[in-house]
């Protein structure tokens, strides 16, 4: 699986009118090339892409974002998410804002992206596509859904599933049919994010939001094998394929993420709810930031990486030095006065560049199985009919059927071995009128020493090729080999059969897996039902519960009215005791048994006080007390079954650590990590 590292784009927005207004002066430049940028005087960073204030919204898209939209289609997951301080521009960016306000031109990656989308869509008539769009955001370190304003935090969670994927479970998942339909989910789910002014931006998102589309391609194909001879036939008949096409399904998942600006409190000016939302936005933050730490710092090398600390963070667990193609967009104010926070950021950024992903495509694991078996029946088909035409060859020189192309090379090779037997015929003849000549020593000494080589070299042909081998000797020789050839031929034929026989009963293996696997999902899902229907009986309970302990409290709140009232009207409480006037009866709030004990021996003790120090004001305290304990009971045996159900999604669930409450405030550090 190969590893890619996070991209980091910057962008700097122009300097806003309000701002240049108030005299502010711009502190940052290009560097000395397209992905350098200069921060005050001396500061230099280098990222992937680098936006200067005149770069338009179709500039980052086509750069940064087309290709992870593309690759979306290839069956990655893609991540898009906009970091910076309020007022710097990742709303506008990540295009989450309300786009009714807006020209084409100023649409930002969102509205963008989902165009593109629908027109992939429509040029590929292969496929069968499905979208679905969620929308949530986290509020205060709660999620909350944008699509479905009534659906409780509570019933909202996060969890990894059988694949290890992030996903919120309970969140509304709207299938949509055309990019109108999108659009509107945009907008409406945009208009309920959580906005406040400050002083730094009056429509500041005061929450992290995260727009999910997820698109779904089925498709089918024809055996892309498919062998129109009668071998194919053959191999169908072993494999015990459907000569039908075979169908695939693949998905991909793209998140939006506007996060809520690194602000910090002063510069804001935040008092009230509006500082208490910057803790939670901060402490979120500074789990990204520790996220990206552990996995960006090449020093450090951190086993444990931090993801539970914050909802953020385990929802871009994926996009962190997960399986998704993840792009930053680092947004930064060029303004002096947010020289710091663009100083944080750029930090922020650099530290990004070093996370690695290892991008995969989710393909069904059935689906990815069989095509590597498709490929291994093709490759077996292949040698199956290189062997093949090999046999049909060698049956055709057996002489079983004739073809005009033998025949010619036969009556070839007849020809030149009568020629062969001349030449040899004249040969040896010249070989003896030679000898004799020799004989007769009439020959100069260099003539017999050429006579001799010539001699020697045609005793040594005579030797290397018997004479008086006959064609049809010849033949039957190169019959043998070929026979011995085609032997072989039918041994890797056998092996071959073997092979598809094998894979055939392993195909078959894996269409039961598929069905257990069915049957073990449609199981579990009922398992999931019954489960669901127990927590909603428990709640039910837990609210009856709760009104009988209202109820209680309520009467118990007027029978201490009663009381004192009596208190009041009766100045002398011995004498009306005496006389067995009102105070003869017990009072509601007292047990009988300590009333008796009154009665018996202690009935001198002024009534008023037994009152003020109530054994009943105190058994409210401990009704109270143990109702509260054991609703505290419930819902925590209700989150353990929760848990417990859960368990199929994600195995390290039970690693779930408490949060850690510590306010960056506290540290000194805010909006640092
Ligand atoms: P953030 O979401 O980071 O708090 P916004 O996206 O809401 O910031 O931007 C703050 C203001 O700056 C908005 O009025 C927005 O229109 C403007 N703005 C941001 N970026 C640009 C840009 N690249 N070009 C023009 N105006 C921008
Ligand atoms: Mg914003």
């Amino acid at each position: 699986m190969q590893e890619v590292n996070v991209r980091v784009a910057v962008r700097v927005r122009p300097l806003l009118t309000k701002e240049k207004l108030s005299g502010e002066q711009m502190c940052v430049r290009p560097g000395s090339n397209q992905n350098q940028l200069i921060l005050g005087t001396d500061r230099s960073f280098t990222f992937d892409h680098i936006f200067f204030s005149k770069a338009q919204q179709e500039d980052v898209y086509k750069l940064c974002v087309e290709p992870l939209v593309v690759s979306l289609f290839d069956g990655y997951n893609a991540t898009v998410f906009a970091y910076g301080q309020t007022g710097s521009g990742k709303t506008y960016t990540i295009g989450g804002g309300d786009i009714t306000t807006l020209t084409e031109e100023e649409y930002g990656i969102i509205p963008r992206a989902i165009t593109h989308m629908f027109k992939i869509m429509k040029e590929n008539k292969t496929k069968t596509f499905t979208v679905n769009v969620s929308y949530i955001e986290i509020y205060m370190e709660e999620l909350r859904d944008l699509l479905s304003l009534d659906t409780p935090a509570k019933d909202l969670h996060v969890r990894e599933d059988n694949k290890g994927n992030t996903v919120i479970v309970g969140a509304r998942e709207v299938q949509c049919e055309s990019l109108d339909e999108v659009m509107s989910l945009l907008e409406s789910g945009s208009a309920a994010r959580h906005t406040g002014s400050t002083q730094m931006n009056e429509q500041s998102s005061r929450s992290h939001s995260i727009f999910t589309v997820v698109i779904g391609q089925n498709w089918s194909e024809p055996d892309p094998v498919k062998d129109t001879k009668v071998r194919q036939q053959s191999v169908n008949n072993l494999y015990g394929l459907e000569e039908d096409d075979m169908s695939h399904y693949m998905s991909g998942k793209f998140h939006f993420v506007d996060l809520a600006g690194s602000e910090r409190a002063h510069k804001t000016g935040n008092i009230g709810d509006r500082f208490k939302e910057s803790i939670h936005i901060n402490s979120g933050l500074l789990s990204l930031g520790n996220v990206i730490s552990a996995l960006g710092d090449v020093k450090k090398k951190s086993t444990h990486i931090p993801y539970r600390e914050s909802k953020i963070t385990r929802l871009l667990k994926d996009s962190l030095g997960g399986n998704a193609k993840t792009l930053m967009i680092c947004c930064i104010s060029p303004a002096s006065s947010s020289f710091d926070e663009s100083l944080n950021s750029l930090k922020y950024a650099n530290r990004a560049k070093n996370i690695k992903n290892k991008p995969i495509i989710n393909r069904d694991i059935q689906s990815i199985r069989f095509e590597e078996m498709q490929c291994e029946i093709k490759a077996l088909r292949e040698e199956l009919a290189r062997q093949k035409t090999t046999v049909s060859l060698y049956a055709d020189m057996e002489g079983l059927p004739d073809t005009g192309h033998i025949r010619e090379l036969e009556d070839k090779v007849a020809r030149l071995q009568t020629e062969c037997g001349h030449y040899r015929m004249v040969a040896e003849q010249a070989y003896k009128h030679i000898m004799e000549i020799q004989e007769k020593e009439i020959l100069s000494k260099s003539q017999n020493v050429r006579l001799r080589d010539w001699m020697e070299l045609l005793e040594e042909l005579k030797s290397t090729m018997p004479m008086n081998v006959s064609p049809e000797e010849m033949q039957n020789g190169m019959i043998k080999e070929l026979q011995q050839e085609l032997q072989k031929c039918r041994t890797h034929l056998e092996s071959d059969e073997k092979i598809f026989a094998e894979k055939s009963r392993e195909m078959n293996q894996l269409h039961d897996t598929i069905k257990e696997f069915e049957k073990s999902a449609s199981l579990m899902e009922s398992q999931l039902h019954e489960e669901m229907m127990k927590c909603q009986q428990q709640a039910e309970q837990l609210i009856s519960q709760q009104i009988r302990i209202d109820e209680l409290e309520a009467a118990l709140k007027m029978t201490a009215l009663q009381d004192s009232s009596l208190d009041e009207t009766s100045s002398l409480p011995l004498a009306l005791t005496s006389t067995g006037g009102i105070s003869g009866r017990r009072p509601k709030s007292v047990p009988a048994h300590v009333y008796k004990a009154q009665e018996d021996g202690s009935r001198l003790r002024p009534a008023s006080r037994l009152i003020k120090t109530s054994p009943a004001h105190f058994t409210l305290e401990r009704v109270m007390q143990s109702f509260r304990a054991r609703s505290q009971l419930l819902i925590s045996r209700l989150e353990d079954e929760d848990d417990v159900l859960h368990q199929t999604f994600s195995d390290d669930e039970d690693e779930e650590k408490e949060e850690e409450n510590i306010s960056p405030e506290q540290n000194g550090e805010f909006g640092k990590y």
